[in-house]
């Protein structure tokens, strides 16, 4: 076929879309089911008329392929475990009793049984269900929710495509059963698996596919030679059958490295490859492979992950020297939308100047369209697209917004002493420990306190007028000054001021920093019914005012103690937000650091000895391939340094991590050069603990003996074993006693008792040592 003829068949597509609605109608029906105040049949019409309104707003843009099976009650890869059939034996009877109450007791858990795993999707914000497998997992085809959402979408007279997780993809993602081998490797079940997916897929034509996506983004991982070979031998084994649609094999969130000539190999009609700047390499890949002779390309140009316009020249340029790689080119996002809120447009309180700079999901999907009719026809069909296109471009390239001349001096001009601290540990430690008269074991928490009813309320008076700044403050205040009591009778070492005046932990700074932005609609799926709304770092970032000083000096007045200053951290900022897609990251990360080493060394000056700079999402941003670790871990830990070096030696730097496994990075901690970490430890018995140990890791650490995620209340003799369990990986001199993590998800009550047996246990062997 010739460029020309290929270019006339351009398609545009997208993987999968928001599920939620614009005003998260889904989110409303399936709590409200779980609550028993909506029917199964009021939720099921709801999600069928969510499909097919998003359906019509693809076709209506012009999307010529729509995706289906990508809706999902809750996460797309429960739904792959139920299309499979590898129920856990803990959920069987549940699934047979009732397949909509099972499929959310596998998702949520139930009184008697505990829901699957669930872990992050990839370097994304968006959480998956993991599933269970062993040796004696049987799979067993059920094809009726991808069946019955095809049909829905033919029903309109669309062209539709299933979007399937692909068996590579699905066998990695999964772990061993309980009771199985720990060592069991699900990618031994493949042989099992295979016919599961060729019955799909005969489903599926008989439906009336087309074409059937298989989604593979392990591919785009480090992968060994076995996973490879595995993968080459299902797209053989599937290609090989006879009763099929046409196959796809996407992969995206970057570059697919030695998995392109296994695929490209593969007899599958087509491929879906990201030309992102994460997966940029993949054109000279491809090119370095001979292209795809015979096979459909899907080009992931418009970037799913972030939330700016496309620079549409560039693509069309990408995609005409595409057009010689492939059969046919189609245009499609890098990945699913799913990552990304629905709607710029109806943001009305971000400066429409600003905002025409932004696409969501509703606007990538008009540009990938525009793409499409840019290839087939050429550029003087979209000659207004594109002016308009390089006019929004042009504008965010020369705002004063993303060029504050003062911020990139400032930025340009540090140096490595500015990110060094003036002493080592070893003396600092000496000198914070005179200056602050610790015991032994000291006891603290992690910052925030149960955010109640009454704060809440609080906020939305303020919202909406009913009460003012002032009695707003007053509120606060009154709060802090219950924490902070409390904290004192409960015999506490080191207090907080409970953070009662944040919304969320990066919103909060957000909102107070220029250069970044925050959106009203802008939601995006985190698990299940939870959504969040990052904030937008969208251009050069200040800090007009100190944004935590007073309360935390207010908190200081009330108490002879010491009160802990409370940041989040540049990396937990950028990982949470939408980050400037015009400069590299770490140029971002050190305006950020910049912005909050004033405010740490502001805490200082307004007479605070402790400063806590959270960097949680320190390992989720790690990226996916090993080749890419060293540089991010470079630029992260100098973020943290750079926030947290300007202080005087006696001044304590505490940071806190959770939600992942950190053994991995113990040499990135100590590089951030904290005097003490506090960590999530009590569900795995302080395994971080020997981790730090195991690597020599030389400062003051807190692995958590409270398990916050549970409204469980841990007893003394419990917690003074766990502490015991943490004195054999660190010495009792550079130990400390804390939860897991951030209380504001927990009741009074419980929180209340939690603590006051978290220090009888610090007494407890503080008198044995
Ligand atoms: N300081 C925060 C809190 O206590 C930390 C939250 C977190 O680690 N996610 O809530
Ligand atoms: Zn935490």
């Amino acid at each position: 076929m010739t460029a020309k003829s290929a270019a006339a068949a351009v398609r545009a597509t997208v993987y999968g879309y928001p599920r939620q609605g614009q005003g998260r109608e889904l989110k409303k029906a399936i709590e409200g089911y779980w609550k028993g105040r909506v029917t199964a049949a009021a939720l099921q019409d709801t999600a069928a008329e969510l499909r097919r309104a998003n359906w019509r707003q693809l076709a209506d843009t012009g999307v010529h392929e729509v995706p289906t099976g990508d809706f999902s009650y809750y996460d797309h890869v429960l739904d792959t475990t139920v299309m499979v059939g590898a129920i856990p034996q803990r959920h069987r009877a549940a699934v047979e009793a009732d397949a909509l109450d099972g499929y959310f007791a596998m998702a949520r858990g139930t009184q008697d049984v505990a829901p699957l795993e669930m872990t992050k999707w990839f370097d994304t914000n968006y959480h998956y269900l993991v599933p269970e497998l062993g040796p004696n997992t049987v799979f067993a085809a059920d094809t009726a929710k991808q069946v019955a959402e095809l049909k829905e979408a033919l029903a309109l007279s669309l062209t539709a495509r299933p979007v399937v997780v692909g068996p590579v993809t699905y066998l990695l993602l999964a772990k061993p059963a309980p009771g199985a081998p720990a060592d069991f490797e699900p990618l031994t079940l493949l042989d099992r698996l295979l016919p599961v997916y060729a019955e799909v897929l005969a489903d599926l034509r008989a439906a009336g596919a087309e074409w059937v996506q298989l989604d593979e983004p392990v591919l785009v991982q480090d992968r060994t030679r076995a996973e490879l070979d595995a993968a080459a031998r299902v797209y053989r084994d599937l290609g090989a059958l006879t009763d099929r649609p046409r196959l796809l094999v996407a992969s995206y969130f970057g570059r697919l490295g030695e998995a392109l000539p296994v695929l490209a190999q593969a007899p599958v009609e087509g491929l879906a490859l990201d030309f992102t700047a994460a997966g940029a390499a993949n054109l000279d890949d491809l090119a370095a492979v001979g292209g795809l002779p015979g096979k459909r390309l899907i080009a992931g140009v418009v970037d799913g992950r972030n939330i700016w316009i496309n620079d549409l020249s560039k693509s069309l340029s990408t995609l005409g020297t595409l057009l010689g790689l492939a059969d046919r080119v189609d245009v499609a996002a890098s990945c699913s939308l799913l990552h990304v809120p629905l709607d710029a447009s109806v943001e009305r309180d971000i400066d429409p100047q600003i905002r025409r700079w932004l696409a969501f999901a509703r606007q990538k999907t008009a540009e990938i369209v525009t793409l499409a009719k840019g290839l087939a026809q050429g550029t003087d069909a979209i000659t207004g697209e594109l002016s308009a296109n390089r006019a929004d471009l042009a504008s965010r390239a020369s705002s004063p917004i993303t060029h504050d001349p003062a911020v990139r001096s400032r930025a340009a001009a540090v140096t490595e002493a500015d990110t060094r601290r003036s002493q080592p540990y070893a003396e600092r430690t000496a000198a914070q420990r005179g200056h602050l008269g610790l015991p032994l074991l000291p006891t603290t928490t992690i910052g925030s306190f149960p955010q109640t009813a009454e704060l809440r309320t609080a906020r939305a008076d303020l919202r909406a007028g009913r009460i003012d700044t002032t009695g707003y403050e007053e509120r606060i205040k009154a709060e802090i000054a219950e924490v902070i009591s409390f904290q004192e009778k409960a015999g506490l070492d080191v207090l907080v001021h409970g953070e009662p005046e944040r919304n969320d932990m990066v919103q909060y700074f957000a909102e107070q920093l220029t250069g970044y932005l925050a959106t009203q609609h802008g939601w995006v799926q985190s698990y299940g019914t939870r959504y969040v709304r990052p904030p937008v770092l969208a251009g050069d970032i200040t800090r007009p005012e100190p944004m935590t000083v007073r309360w935390t000096t207010y908190a200081q007045s009330l108490t002879s103690r010491p009160v802990k200053g409370m940041l989040t951290g540049p990396v937990t900022m950028l990982a949470w937000s939408f980050v400037r897609d015009d400069q590299p990251l770490a140029d971002t990360a050190r305006q950020v650091a910049l912005a909050l080493r004033d405010e740490v060394n502001d805490l200082e000056a307004g007479g605070t000895s402790v400063i806590q700079v959270d960097e949680p999402a320190l390992r989720e941003t790690l990226p996916l391939r090993a080749a890419d670790h060293a540089a991010y871990l470079a630029w992260a830990t100098e973020a943290f340094r750079l926030t947290t070096s300007g202080v005087r030696p006696d001044t304590q730097i505490h940071t806190h991590m959770c939600y992942a496994e950190f053994g991995d990075i113990v040499q990135a901690i100590d590089d951030l050069d904290a005097d003490v970490i506090s960590l999530e430890a009590a569900r795995s018995r302080m395994q971080v603990a020997r981790e730090l140990a195991a690597h020599g890791y030389p400062r003051e650490a807190g692995p958590g003996i409270y398990d916050i995620h549970s409204p469980r209340v841990p007893g003394t003799v419990e917690a003074a074993e766990l502490l015991r369990t943490g004195l054999k990986a660190i010495p009792a001199e550079r130990l400390w006693v804390n939860p897991d993590c951030g209380l504001k998800t927990r009741g009074w009550p419980e929180t209340r008792a939690a603590l006051e047996n978290l220090v009888a246990a610090a007494r407890t062997i503080r008198a044995e040592l």
